[in-house]
């Protein structure tokens, strides 16, 4: 008998139109002084002073200065924004990088220190900070149901995921109709990040028959909703899916951690400045056929292929390969701007982020490099 524990203590309300429950949720959580943290797209468009009308004079406050891969500076401010405002809670209305910043903000906010201090790690994450709503506005990185938040130290080059249960939002609000403005490219990374989460819960160490049973329902959203979502953007149904996408595919990778495709994305991002989502799907159908045709995984990769309608696990690679051409994302090596042979040893040594041992089939220098190798024109191919 296999042994499981399977946890996610985050209330999911989901459905078009649900931003306007907002005020009731205050009211029944008993929230009366809190700050709105938003994208300035989000301020831009009207819907972040629309939400502070409707709050009847509950939200106090507006930050909206943060970056996209938020900064320990952008978390120290918006920390500082909850003291001097003297929020008890906070509602996150963004993108991941929004949430992924409130979260944190929400911890250091009840702290003498700098978010820079957690992120090293001379400081644990030890107590709870004031609540958060999460209210997602791009189908991607489910940071409304995770316990995750992932900061960028600028100063000292250091991007860190931070961890704690602490950080569960205590409400999910997940409004699809929020993601109809996203644009084509940004719905392109997004939903490929949707499916890296999901084949990667699915094919990961830690996976479990709950998680693999959110990670199959959510990947097979994906393809069958994200090119839609990305060639007709006031598409309510495809918006919809992808939404429940996205927080499904949460529902799977909070518990079993992400693998190898997003252990290789941080260099690609860091380095050579590729949207998140676009990193991981660059290197995913790479690991989708190792992993299918190694290592202990391979047969249930293949039967997860046939069961979503493809004649194998390689088609199944080869179609993520077509969808990313198709809504136009960088395949090459050259294309990411990884030109020389050092640049690709750089690259390879950057990629040993420690969940790529969450891969089922283990990674070397070596093996790694002839992976990349393949998806570059120019270099030499070691056979
Ligand atoms: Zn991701």
């Amino acid at each position: 008998m296999e042994n499981f524990f399977y946890k996610n203590p985050v209330p999911i309300d989901f459905g078009a139109g649900k931003l306007n429950k907002l005020p009731q949720i205050l009211k029944e959580k008993h929230l009366t002084r809190g700050i709105l943290i938003s994208a300035p797209s989000m301020v831009r468009a009207g819907i972040a002073q629309q939400v502070v009308d409707q709050s009847e004079g509950k939200i106090v406050a507006v930050f909206s200065d943060i970056q996209p891969n938020p900064t320990v500076l952008n978390t120290d401010a918006c920390a500082a924004a909850i003291r001097d405002n003297h929020c008890e809670f906070a509602i996150a209305l963004g993108g991941g990088s929004i949430m992924d910043c409130a979260k944190a903000a929400c911890f250091v906010a009840g702290t003498p220190y700098s978010a820079a201090d957690f992120v090293s790690g001379k400081r644990e994450i030890s107590e709870p900070g004031i609540p958060l709503i999460a209210v997602p506005t791009t189908s991607g990185t489910a940071s409304e149901v995770t316990a995750a938040s992932v900061l960028t130290d600028t100063e000292r080059g250091v991007k860190a995921l931070l961890v704690s249960p602490f950080f569960y939002p205590i409400y999910a609000l997940v409004d699809p109709e929020l993601t109809l403005s996203c644009p084509p490219q940004v719905t392109a990374a997004s939903g490929l990040d949707v499916l890296a989460h999901s084949l990667e819960a699915y094919y990961g160490k830690k996976h479990q028959p709950l998680t693999d049973l959110a990670a199959e329902r959510a990947a097979s959203l994906v393809f069958q909703y994200l090119l839609t979502a990305y060639h007709e953007p006031e598409n309510r149904e495809a918006r919809a899916k992808m939404s429940e996408a996205s927080t499904t595919a949460g529902l799977a990778f909070s518990l079993t951690s992400t693998a190898a495709a997003h252990a290789c994305s941080y260099p690609l991002t860091q380095d050579y400045g590729i949207p998140h989502g676009e990193a991981c799907a660059f290197t995913l159908p790479s690991f989708w056929r190792i992993n299918s045709t190694q290592g202990p995984e391979s047969e249930r990769l293949n039967a997860f292929s046939r069961r979503l309608g493809f004649h194998d696990a390689d088609t199944l690679a080869d179609r993520i390969d077509d969808m990313k051409k198709e809504m136009k994302l960088r395949t090459t090596l050259e294309e990411v701007g990884v030109q020389t042979e050092s640049d690709l040893d750089t690259l390879v040594s950057n990629s040993f982020a420690p969940n790529i041992k969450n891969n089922p089939v283990e990674m070397t220098t070596e093996s790694l490099k002839n992976m990349y190798l393949q998806l570059s024109i120019s270099l030499a191919q070691h056979s």
